[in-house]
């Protein structure tokens, strides 16, 4: 094993540098993972812009890699040990709080960097605290006995592995946060990476209509979203995407809405009220807008909606998320369509954020990759 690490390091906002850090010295409970890929998602994007921590940092949340060094503690706590291949949950839990207790680490405050200074999360934790390596742009990186790990089979590759995140939030927010569910009928904004992840957890799941808006440059996304199972397709540059859920639901709306743009201002939250059915649809939300000026309440609360927040995945909708790639069900290889070394990690949030151009869905970070 070598003795240094490289990492590409956030020094400052949209600058990476390329760093070596030290080979850390384990303790009994902890583990070193030998990164194999770093899936890249719009949060990124706009932390590589606008970090919301100061300090440099080793970006990279959604990482799969292979145990390379555990100590007995950190084996005998987790069932894994060298050689394992596994997926790491950017959330490092404190395993204590009643959060943790019921696999929710999304919610623990040990791993919140909002409320609680010292927290510790893959890709949002400064690589001057102890260990350094916090993050999946890096050739390794630490795992500490309180990190939150799963098991990835064989049956799944290294690419396939990159998408478990935007899988597993799939899963959450379309099946347990929305409740879609047999012959539901739902309108998904936003055909990037996300937005296809939650067209196939709502056709697994029986959903009797699935419709996808996007954009006219979105048109290869589009159609896979129409590969992946989605009903119908609407391009929001061509038609008017109400007119047409209206159309297609026989002028009844849908049941639940997924907000899975980026970038679009209001107007996904606007169309999404409009679009769900008379009474008691569900609409999820993302929250990129700090305020919402002349929020619709009255609509809202007229049509008795139930709003819901996108909130990462639980660790439950994390092993579903690898089964369903695991069972080859869907083509869900279609969807990792680039592949970047640590070289270029600039460039890979770039293409994600797309500055190079269209035909992007998911894009993976491959540490080693010459
Ligand atoms: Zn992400
Ligand atoms: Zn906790």
């Amino acid at each position: 094993m070598t003795e240094s690490v490289l990492a590409a390091v956030r020094t400052a906002p949209s600058t990476t540098e390329l760093q070596e850090f030290p080979m850390p010295e384990l303790p009994d409970d902890g583990a070193l993972l030998r990164m194999e890929v770093a899936g890249i998602c719009g949060t990124d994007v706009k932390m590589y812009a606008k970090p919301v921590i100061a300090e440099p940092v080793i970006m990279g949340h959604e990482n799969v890699g292979t145990i390379a060094k555990a100590g007995r503690g950190f084996v005998e706590r987790h069932g894994l040990g060298e050689g394992d291949r596994v997926f790491v949950e950017h959330y490092v839990a404190c395993y204590r709080c009643e959060w943790c207790k019921l696999g929710e680490y999304r919610h623990c405050e040990a791993t919140d960097w909002r409320t609680n200074p010292d927290a510790r999360r893959y890709g949002y934790t400064s690589c001057e605290k102890p260990y350094h390596l916090w993050g999946g742009f890096s050739q390794y990186m630490y795992l500490p006995w309180n990190c939150v790990i799963h098991r990835v089979p064989d049956a799944v590759s290294d690419a396939e592995a990159g998408i478990i995140t935007p899988l597993s939030n799939g899963i959450e927010w379309a099946l347990f946060d929305t409740g879609v569910g047999f012959m539901s009928t739902v309108l998904i904004q936003g055909p990037g990476q996300q937005g296809l992840s939650q067209v196939v957890a709502c056709v697994q799941a029986g959903a009797a209509l699935v419709i996808v808006t996007g954009r006219s440059r979105d048109r290869a996304r589009l159609e896979l979203a129409r590969t992946l199972g989605a009903d119908h397709t609407i391009d929001v540059d061509l038609e008017d995407p109400l007119e047409r859920v209206h159309e297609l639901t026989g002028g009844n709306g849908v049941d639940v809405v997924l907000d899975c743009t980026s970038g679009a201002g209001t107007t996904p939250v606007l169309l999404g009220i409009d679009a769900l059915k008379r009474r008691a649809g569900t609409l999820l939300v993302q929250g990129e807008l700090a305020a919402f000026p002349d929020f619709p309440i009255k609509k809202l609360t007229e049509k008795a909606i139930t709003i819901k927040s996108a909130r990462g995945h639980s660790y439950r909708a994390v092993e579903l998320a690898i089964a369903q790639l695991a069972s080859k069900r869907f083509p869900l290889h279609l969807l990792t369509t680039h592949e970047y070394g640590l070289d270029d990690a600039d460039l890979a949030i770039r293409a994600v954020g797309g500055e190079i151009g269209d035909g992007v869905v998911h894009v993976s970070l491959l540490p080693w990759k010459e």
